[in-house]
């Protein structure tokens, strides 16, 4: 089930350009080669916590080398080098809360596997079909985390169960943020249209107006009710490691 971190927290990977070089010259016959990744990973998270200044970048930045093999591989065709560097990627231990192809980063890896296979291809394809060399895919990686807390705040906010019945709901019939008068619920409301009725108070505001009302608060502009409960129980639904970076933050905070 998707949390509200799947999308307020945004998992982005950067690949710089792969090397391929061979190795060593191997005399076994079969054409079965070895191929190895070398592979660098820098980690870096980016916060931005409600009330406070920007995106900013978070204290613990990361770095890691990995190196994993696979032996006696098929690499003559463009397609076995995909899938065998494939999987030399999955194996990979993610830096992060999230595996390196977390389909939420992107396919980043899409181009890496190609420029892997054309240099292992190129490569290889002067040479006679008996004899196996070893390679070497050497590849450096940024991974990025952003969380931004006002998303995940409007995010849980929206997704939150406890909503007052329509019997005990107080009627709203203005945005208490802009003051322009709200909308009919529509089914299918346009951005501008678009309506959130908060948890627990049931009070009604445009969504986007409530958006950019959480980058300064957590409360409800009428009945100022805290909704950063909401959050808290998110975060504890959807994941620890993910709750860690933010309550890392919190800790911080309250420190000084
Ligand atoms: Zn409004
Ligand atoms: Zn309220």
């Amino acid at each position: 089930m998707p949390g509200p971190f799947a999308v307020s927290l945004k998992h982005v990977v950067t690949p710089s350009p792969v090397h391929v070089k061979i190795r060593q010259q191997r005399t076994a016959g079969g054409g079965a080669c070895s191929l190895r990744l070398l592979c660098s990973i820098t980690t870096s998270y980016e916060l931005q916590m409600i009330g406070g200044p920007g995106l900013q970048v978070g204290e613990e930045e990361g770095h890691a080398d990995h190196v994993i093999a696979l032996h006696d591989v098929d690499l003559r065709s463009h397609d076995a080098c995909r899938a065998a560097m494939l999987k030399l990627l999955s194996s990979l231990p993610g830096a992060g809360p999230a595996s390196l192809l977390d389909p939420a980063a992107g396919e980043w890896y899409e181009p890496v596997l190609a420029a892997a296979a054309d240099g292992i291809v190129s490569q290889l394809q002067p040479v006679t079909s008996g004899e196996g060399y070893a390679f070497d895919v050497s590849l450096c990686i940024g991974e990025s985390f952003k969380y931004v807390q006002p998303e995940a705040l409007l995010l849980a906010c929206e997704q939150a169960e406890i909503i007052p019945t329509t019997s005990q709901a107080p009627v709203v019939e203005r945005c208490a943020v802009c003051m322009e008068r709200l909308p009919l619920p529509s089914p299918t409301p346009t951005t501008e249209e678009a309506l959130l009725s908060l948890p627990s108070c049931g009070h009604t505001f445009h969504r986007r107006c409530i958006a950019s009302w959480f980058q300064k608060g957590s409360t409800c502009p009428l009945c100022r009710r805290d909704m950063m409960y909401c959050l808290l129980d998110a975060e504890k639904r959807f994941g620890l490691e993910r709750e860690d970076i933010s309550s890392k933050k919190r800790n911080r905070d309250m420190a000084s």
